[in-house]
């Protein structure tokens, strides 16, 4: 008998030969990242791991569709592998049981055979059980490939996804609150390595809202390891809410600050080699994050691509992933808010005026701290 973990994954199957050797082999090399020493076989679509395996662990890498404490045994040790097995795993505890089987290879028997025998062999060993299929109690999975029997009696529920990287490098914007960590996630879920960058447009964002941001990027280390907030500093705030005062138009403000970060950020970006940006925006939740107004305070300061996992969710639905994932609460942790924001910031600009006015502030020119 040996003790192994089989780890499932999905949507690889549906790539070309080379493609899903090079995303396998990103798995498992994600998978030793969080647990040296596992030795790990990959054989016809399933990864198979041995040694000081770390479920919880398992749980937050992503391209895991589930996985399972497997007892590998030989087809003609299960007479008596089965019970001894079923009885180790508590099968006293349970009423009823079903028998789960799948059979891989050529055999002179059926799963259906093969189901009823073993079935009949384990209430003859507890009579005090009943099978129920549909609601069983317990459930024990029978794997028969070949001459080898694989079973267990769980599957755990992995997180899914792509595995980390295989899609490349994002810059993410992370503020700290409750969207753009949920944001950044998403996009790890779907197989980009994540550079957070927080932006500090001068001193009004103090150091609390800069430490709840760093606070939250690290609970996001447990989906990617070794992930780091950058903190990139920048003066234009200042100089820009200053002009912006004198010719009357601090309403604006909020708008240039945004196009600020947007430039700091595709900046970053290019510097680091990373596709695109993503940003926690989604759509109608704040006044500024209207259909229009994400073109003109954001995309059109880019030459990046900006990816919004969160566009079409509600708040209800971002607040339940925060939850699952670990982000929440810290993010709901308390951090100052911005102290640049005018009275009766403007929501509603066209993309003509702020580019008039742009033209006119100097602290546009002003160069990017990246
Ligand atoms: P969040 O919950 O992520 O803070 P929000 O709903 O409060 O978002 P905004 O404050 O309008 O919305 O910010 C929109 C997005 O801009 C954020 O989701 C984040 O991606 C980015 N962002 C805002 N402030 C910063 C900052 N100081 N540094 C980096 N990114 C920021
Ligand atoms: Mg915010």
């Amino acid at each position: 008998m040996k003790q192994q973990w089989l780890i499932r994954y999905s949507e690889i199957f549906l790539k070309s030969d080379p493609v899903r050797r090079q995303w396998e082999n990103t798995l498992i090399a994600n998978i030793l990242e969080v647990m040296q020493g596992v030795h790990v076989r990959n054989e016809r679509g399933r990864i198979w791991l041995d040694g000081d395996v770390k479920p919880d662990r398992l749980k937050t890498i992503f391209g895991i569709v589930s996985f399972s404490e497997v007892e590998h045994i030989k087809l003609d040790e299960i007479e008596t592998a089965l019970p001894d097995y079923c009885r180790r795993h508590g099968i006293d505890k349970a009423k009823t049981f079903a028998i789960r089987m799948k059979r891989v290879g050529k055999h002179e028997f059926t799963s259906n055979d093969k189901a009823i025998e073993y079935g009949t062999l384990l209430r003859s060993e507890f009579p005090h059980l009943k099978v129920n299929l549909a609601t069983p109690d317990k459930e024990i999975h029978i794997e028969i490939r070949a001459d080898e029997v694989y079973l267990y009696d769980s599957v755990i529920k992995g997180v899914g996804g792509l595995p980390l990287g295989v899609e490349g490098t994002l810059v993410a914007l992370v503020s700290g609150g409750i969207d753009s960590p949920v944001a950044a996630w998403m996009m790890m879920k779907r197989g980009c390595r994540i550079l957070p960058v927080f932006v500090a447009l001068d001193s009004f964002l103090d150091e609390t809202t800069i430490a709840r941001a760093e606070r939250v990027v690290e609970t996001l280390a447990r989906y990617q390891p070794g992930i780091r907030l950058t903190v990139i500093n920048d003066a234009y705030l200042a100089a820009a809410k200053k002009e912006l005062l004198s010719k009357h138009l601090e309403k604006y403000t909020c708008i240039f600050c945004k196009r600020r970060m947007y430039r700091v950020a595709t900046a970053f970006a290019h510097a680091s080699g990373a596709k695109g940006i993503v940003t926690g925006e989604s759509l109608g939740q704040v006044a500024s994050q209207t259909l229009d107004n994400l073109v003109v305070l954001t995309d059109a300061a880019s030459d990046m691509p900006i990816h919004r996992p969160l566009i079409g969710f509600d708040k209800e639905e971002t607040i339940r992933i925060a939850r699952e994932i670990g982000t929440f609460p810290e993010s709901i942790s308390p951090a100052s808010g911005c102290k640049a924001v005018p009275s009766g910031p403007s929501t509603r600009a066209k993309l003509e005026t702020i580019h008039e006015i742009e033209e006119d502030l100097e602290a546009t020119k002003m160069p990017l701290p990246v």
